[in-house]
C-alpha cells in the first residue's frame, strides 16, 4: 500500500526547494521515494500537494500536552508564582479523564498546525498514550517526578513510576511512541534521588529528559549549595549523556555550552515560554556554533499560549538576533532546522528530513496564500511568514492524519466540547 504526495515542492534535507512527488510505503510507514513529477508510478492513495510545499513533519520537542485545558487561565506572572499560585493548585485535581481530554485537544491543535512529533512531560501517563494511539501522532513520553515537599516514601513512588511508566509505554502505539525518564528539574529532585534512581534508568537504556536553568532561581542555588554551573552538577550525577536532553537552558554559561557540545546531551529551546514567563534568553546562536544539538518546544500551552511550532520557529529568529544583538544570528534555515532536523536529533528519531528512508512524517504547507506571494525564498516564508493554519495535510508514519484541513483521526468539535466542560469544571473545583 503506497501513498503518493503530488504536484508540490518539496524542501530537502538540504533546505534546496525542488519541483517533485514523494511516495510513501504505507506499512513501513517510510518514505520509498521522492522523485521527478510524474515518475513514481501509480499508489493506492494520492494527495494532491500542488501549490504546496511538502516539507518534513515539525518537532515539539518540549511540552505538557494536557495543560492546553489551562490555556488562557492564569498569564502574567513570573514562573515560580505563576506555578506556585495558579498552575499547581488546579494540576493537583487533574483527574485521568482531564488529561485524556486536554492531550486530544492538544494534539488536535499539533496536527492541524503541521506537528507530527511531540515530547511531553506530564502524569497521568497512560491517557496520553492512548490519545497517542488513537489520533495517530508520534510522541515521546514520560511520567514527570518531583520530590521536594513530599516525604519519602512519596518521593520514591514518584520516581519509581516514571521509570515504570517509560519501560510500560516505550514502543507503544505500533512504535510510535518512546518514552523518557523525567525528573523534574535539578531544584525540584534531591540530589540523594538523582543518585539513586539515573543510574536505574540508565540499567533500561532511558534517555533523560529534565527542565534545566531555565531562570536564574534554578542556578543560584545550585552554585550556592554545591559550588558548580547546574549543569556541571548534573554531568556529576549522570544526567547528561547523549540521547539526554533539557528543556530551556536559558541561563547557561560558556562551560554548560561546551558541556552540551562535549556530552551530546540536547537543549530544546522554548522562546515563547521564556518571554513570556520574562525567564531570559537563551544564547542559541552560541550554542549552535558550539555544536549543541538544539530543537525547538512551545512548552505547556499555558504559557505560550498555543502549539503551533511555527510560532516558535519565528519567535527562535527573532529573539535569537537579539540576544546575539546581530541579525544574522538564528537566519532563517537555523530557526527550521531546529524545528524539524534539530528535534529530531535531541529526541533520537528518523524524522525531520524528506529522504528515502526517513520515516514518513510529513506535512503540506499551502503557498497559495497572500502572506505567502511571492515565492523568493521559501526557506524564509517558513520561518518568518507562515503559520501553523497554512498546512494543508498532515501525515505520520505514512498515515493521513489531516487531509485538506479535516483531522481524519479525531472528531474536532467533540474534542474541543470535551475539553471546554473539563477545563470549566476543573477550574470550578479547584478555586
Ligand atoms: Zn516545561
Amino acid at each position: 500500500m503506497t501513498l503518493l504526495i503530488e504536484g508540490g515542492r518539496v524542501l530537502g534535507p538540504d533546505f534546496s526547494v525542488e519541483q517533485a512527488d514523494v511516495l510513501v510505503d504505507r506499512e513501513s510507514g517510510t518514505i520509498e521515494a521522492v522523485g521527478d513529477p510524474g515518475e513514481l508510478g501509480e499508489a493506492a492513495d494520492v494527495l494532491d500537494a500542488s501549490d504546496g510545499l511538502v516539507m518534513p513533519g515539525l518537532v515539539n520537542a518540549h511540552t505538557h500536552v494536557a495543560m492546553t485545558l489551562l490555556r488562557g487561565y492564569a498569564d502574567d506572572k513570573p514562573l515560580d508564582r505563576w506555578l506556585r499560585e495558579d498552575i499547581w493548585p488546579v494540576e493537583a485535581n487533574l483527574t485521568p479523564e482531564d488529561v485524556r481530554a486536554g492531550a486530544e485537544l492538544g494534539i488536535l491543535e499539533m496536527i492541524r498546525s503541521g506537528t507530527t512529533t511531540f515530547s511531553d512531560m506530564y502524569f497521568h501517563v497512560p491517557e496520553i498514550a492512548a490519545a497517542v494511539e488513537e489520533s495517530g501522532i508520534r510522541a515521546v513520553l514520560g511520567h514527570t517526578a518531583i520530590t521536594v515537599g513530599k516525604d519519602d516514601e512519596a518521593a520514591r513512588a514518584d520516581l519509581k513510576e516514571s521509570l515504570d511508566v517509560a519501560r510500560e509505554l516505550d514502543g507503544a502505539a505500533d512504535g510510535r511512541i518512546t518514552t523518557t525518564f523525567q525528573p523534574h528539574s535539578l531544584t525540584t529532585v534531591g540530589g540523594d534521588y538523582l543518585a539513586e534512581f539515573v543510574p536505574k534508568a540508565r540499567e533500561f537504556g532511558l534517555p533523560i529528559h529534565l527542565h534545566a536553568n531555565e531562570t536564574s532561581d534554578e542556578v543560584d542555588p545550585i552554585v550556592a549549595e554545591h559550588g558548580v554551573r547546574p549543569l556541571a552538577y548534573a554531568r556529576d550525577l549522570g544526567l547528561l549523556d547523549s540521547g539526554d536532553f533539557l528543556a530551556h537552558g536559558v541561563h547557561v554559561d560558556d562551560s554548560e555550552i561546551a558541556l552540551l557540545a562535549e556530552t551530546g546531551a540536547g537543549v530544546v529551546h522554548c522562546p515563547a515560554s521564556n518571554m513570556k514567563l520574562a525567564s531570559g534568553i537563551a544564547p542559541v546562536q552560541r550554542m549552535l556554533e558550539a555544536g549543541v544539538t538544539v530543537g525547538l518546544g512551545t512548552d505547556g500551552a499555558a504559557s505560550n499560549n498555543d502549539l503551533d511550532v511555527f510560532d516558535e520557529v519565528r519567535d527562535a529568529a527573532m529573539v535569537g538576533k537579539l540576544a546575539a544583538a546581530d541579525a544574522s544570528a538564528v537566519d532563517a534555515r537555523a530557526a527550521v532546522e531546529m524545528a524539524t532536523a534539530g528535534g529530531a536529533a535531541v529526541l533520537g528519531l528518523d524524522v525531520g528530513r524528506v529522504e528515502p528512508g526517513a520515516l514518513a512524517d510529513l506535512a503540506v504547507l499551502d503557498l497559495d496564500a497572500a502572506h505567502l506571494t511571492p515565492h523568493h525564498d521559501l526557506v524564509s516564508h517558513l520561518a518568518y511568514a507562515a503559520r501553523g493554519s497554512d498546512v494543508r495535510h498532515t501525515v505520520c508514519a505514512g498515515r493521513v492524519l489531516m487531509r485538506d484541513r479535516e483531522v481524519r483521526t479525531l472528531e474536532e468539535r467533540a474534542v474541543c466540547a470535551r475539553a471546554e466542560e473539563r477545563a470549566a469544571e476543573l477550574v470550578a473545583r479547584s478555586t
